[in-house]
């Protein structure tokens, strides 16, 4: 099969990936892989000149003779044909007549043609909004290039328009193939050949507006770029006691306005969807905002959605917004309208995760389609990749734009996932000074405490359960430095403004350590007795969950354990049993790129280095792992796998052969990164060393330790979302089992099983486990679950770097 792929539309980070990913997997499955400049333009302009054939070489430049044992490897054969990289600044004018690009829009590509590209924002390849394949006649011509490279497979990687076309090419294909017979273009061979098109399609859009799939390529660095702005007007607003109204992009989906305004801990937000109820917007935010100021809020940050409007449909504008709030409330305010910043700059770890996982994907339906297989489109459900059809999620897509025309907004909102109802009900709760009181019988003293290492989002979470007792008259009481606190009445009762800033504090505000309960379980249950606690949310990792075991299995000796108790997952380490992700990894998981990337530059840049970078995670190699697959890493060594002399022989020998294949002088920095309890013996300094002589005149290797910066310094903005949505979900499921507690007449902890839980994300589902079926999905002793869901992930990232 020769498969294409395009990027159409605006562009957005991650594209990159998805080329890279497409082109990648296409070589191993055996595919010869192709690439079109400029979206759907560059299909209808096509190839006007032939390609410069001295570069048609597969191993171009190449300084050695290749070995009898490569001469058969797909990948080899396919390391690269020349054009490439395609539009790399200072390498990429087009327009100049000698360029080998020049005339050719349709491109055959290898593999080292799209290395590097994992980390780059934009896409290289370009993109257009191409109004020639709007009409017939463009894509008649689009067609007939195709056929002309011999192209039967094509993936294109944009927004609903762009996947509107990509199923009417398809659609069309079979009249296109007749006319261009009649015509004489094509003769009967290719007729026979050519039949059917397979398409498949990958959402790139930054606003996250694609029904059917969770996530879009690009919106989660968006979300990055805005919340680092947003971070940063925080300071100055707060300095200054201003209010900044910004605005951000999304048309006919609010989703980075809303969780963009939970991860920043925004005051009020607009977005298209769910419009103000009352008559008047400027009231309704003004009341709010006013009774921010009144409990003495510094700083006030406003978020308008570029496609906001009232409940009649008339536009809420940034400026609008500015006027009232200067007028009405007598505030100091100013507009920031991200803008195009939203769309660029490097990919986050998730815009490199996602693409690639999705890119790999794309190849293997392309591989399975059949003339009667509808089109589909790549999409994710929690961490699953998912196949749907192409325009049935358009249809819903453009469902939803329509509902929010006609003003009906509940149908808007059903359309959109639960996740974003859900975000938006905890945005109202946790923003907002009004009360939602439950009855004088059902108000608890909740402790709220964090247990062993600090993570990123540990003090969103706790930010957000302070304000639900708020919310609905519990009292909070925060426990500092964990179980040892408690022991020495390290209590305090926060309140809604003392926690504003704490959404982007990354470590631990509360104080943490690794002391469980047992260091003096009579004396814990002493306290909770004394404290008149009624209910514990417990935050951290591994520790975390086996203190609230511990607490459950002290249950029938102490009574003051027979409340409800959750635990909502914290660790960088992600060892949690039972949950796909825990609060921190995603941060740590961006600290490990940001730090792979200055690293990997400096391997180039020095010499040809491979740079072996040692991760934390205990003994569960999740952060490696990931980490692997965001970077680009060629080898990956994790605990559950572990290192046998055997496969570091052959890892090295893998290592000389792919730089033996690099074209001399262009040789790129290489990383291999190892979980820091991967092997006892084979160290990071021993493999470190082992490659450096190995390596002899072809390379150099280095080591480089990331220890603690792997706890991230600002938590990423998903971590934080995360946090507020889990974190609403333990106080409700405290709430309820409360109420349950309260009614059972027999208190053992067979009658109490459920009560003490651990808050899981399972595929696509949040699912509170008891703390004893946890247990039993845990591998105790080497604190981890039995069963990750990543594990196949660690032999994609090492196919992918090339093993
Ligand atoms: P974004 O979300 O960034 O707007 P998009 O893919 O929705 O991305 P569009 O401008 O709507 O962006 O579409 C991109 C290109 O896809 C168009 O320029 C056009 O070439 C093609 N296209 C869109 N809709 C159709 C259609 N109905 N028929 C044929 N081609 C289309």
């Amino acid at each position: 099969m020769k498969i294409a792929v395009l990027t159409s539309g605006g562009d957005s980070a991650g594209m990159n990936a998805a080329v890279r990913a497409v082109v990648k997997m296409g070589i191993l499955r055996g595919c010869e892989t192709w690439v079109v400049r400029e979206g759907y333009e560059g299909l209808v302009k096509g190839n006007t000149k032939a390609p410069d054939t001295h570069n048609y070489s597969t191993t171009q430049g190449n300084p050695i003779n290749l070995p009898e044992s490569l001469k058969d490897d797909t990948l080899v054969r396919n390391l690269r044909f020349g054009d490439g990289p395609l539009l790399r600044d200072g390498e990429g004018d087009t327009s100049d007549a000698s360029h080998s690009l020049k005339g050719r829009y349709i491109i055959r590509v290898g593999w080292d043609d799209v290395r590097g590209w994992m980390g780059e924002g934009g896409t290289f390849i370009g993109t257009a909004r191409s109004t020639t394949f709007r009409t017939t006649e463009g894509r008649l011509a689009a067609a007939r290039n195709l056929i002309k490279e011999g192209i039967d497979a094509l993936v294109v990687c944009g927004g609903d328009g762009s996947l509107t076309g990509a199923d009417k090419f398809r659609s069309e294909w079979p009249d296109h193939v007749k006319t261009l017979r009649a015509n004489g273009d094509i003769g009967d061979e290719e007729v026979e050949k050519y039949g059917h098109l397979k398409i498949v399609g990958l959402v790139g859009s930054i606003d996250n507006d694609m029904a059917l799939t969770d996530m879009t390529i690009g919106a989660p660095t968006a979300l990055h770029r805005i919340c680092e702005a947003i971070d940063n007007i925080n300071t100055t607003a707060a300095s200054h006691s201003r209010a900044f109204v910004v605005e951000v992009m999304g048309r006919h989906c609010g989703w980075l306005a809303l969780v963009a305004g939970i991860s920043s801990g925004a005051d009020f937000i607009f977005i298209p969807e769910r419009p103000p109820s009352g008559d008047s917007w400027e009231e309704e935010m003004c009341a709010t905002i006013k009774a921010h100021r009144n409990v003495g809020k510094r700083k006030t940050i406003v978020i308008v959605a570029e496609g906001a409007h009232d409940k009649n449909l008339n536009p809420i504008r940034a400026d609008d917004v500015k006027k009232v709030l200067a007028e009405n409330l007598g505030l100091d305010t100013r507009v920031t309208t991200l803008g195009h910043v939203q769309r660029g700059g490097r990919p986050c770890a998730w815009d490199r995760i996602l693409p690639t996982l999705q890119g790999v994907e794309a190849v293997e339906v392309l591989l399975t389609a059949t003339q009667d297989t509808p089109s589909y489109v790549i999409g994710i459900s929690e961490n699953k990749v998912t196949r749907v059809p192409l325009m049935e999620a358009v249809l819903k897509t453009q469902e939803a734009a329509k509902a929010i025309g006609e003003k009906d907004f509940e149908k808007a909102m059903s359309l959109r996932d639960s996740e974003f109802g859900e975000s938006l009900d905890a945005f109202m709760a946790i923003s907002t000074l009004d009360k939602r009181l439950v009855p004088d019988n059902q108000r608890l003293r909740v402790a709220i405490m964090h247990v062993g290492a600090a993570a990123g989002g540990m003090n969103a979470a706790t930010r957000t359960a302070i304000r639900f007792c708020h919310l609905r008259g519990h009292t909070p009481l925060s426990i500092h430095n964990g179980f040892k606190g408690l022991l020495h009445d390290h209590i305090t009762n926060p309140s809604w403004l003392g926690v504003d800033n704490w959404m982007t504090r990354g470590g631990s505000e509360l104080g943490t350590n690794r002391v469980l309960p047992s260091i003096d379980m009579g004396g814990v249950a002493a306290k909770f007795q004394t404290h008149s606690i009624d209910a514990l949310l417990i935050i951290g990792g591994f520790e975390a969950f086996s203190a609230l075991l511990e607490l459950d299995e002290a249950r029938n000796s102490y009574p003051a354990f027979r409340i409800p108790m959750v635990h909502l997952p914290a660790t960088i380490s992600n060892n949690v049993p039972l949950t796909d992700y825990s609060l921190g990894s995603d941060t740590s998981l961006n600290a490990l790129v940001d730090a792979c990337d200055a690293i990997k530059q400096s391997a180039s840049a020095s010499r040809n280095r491979v740079f072996v970078v040692e991760t934390q995670g205990g003994k569960c190699g999740y952060i490696a792992a990931l980490g692997a697959l965001a970077t680009g890493a060629v080898l990956v060594y994790t605990p559950e796998v572990g290192i046998s002399l055997d496969s570091l022989r052959n890892d090295v020998k893998f290592v000389k052969e792919r730089y033996g294949l690099d074209v001399r002088g262009k040789s790129e920095g290489r990383l291999v990164l190892r979980n820091e309890k991967a092997s006892d013996i084979y160290t990071t300094e021993l493999i470190t060393k082992i490659l450096k002589e190995e390596g002899g005149s072809l390379f150099d290797s280095r080591s480089a330790s990331l220890g603690h910066t792997l706890q991230g310094g600002i938590p990423s903005p998903m971590d934080r979302a995360r946090a507020v949505r889990l974190s609403m979900k333990c106080m409700a499921f405290l709430e309820e089992q409360a109420v349950r507690i309260k009614g059972l007449k027999d208190k053992t902890r067979k009658a109490l099983k459920g009560s003490a839980a651990v808050i899981t994300i399972q595929g696509s589902q949040i699912v509170l486990a008891p703390v004893s079926d946890v247990e039993e999905a845990a591998d105790m002793k080497n604190r981890r679950g039995m069963d990750p869901w990543w594990s196949e992930l660690k032999n994609l990232a090492e196919t992918l770097g090339g093993k």
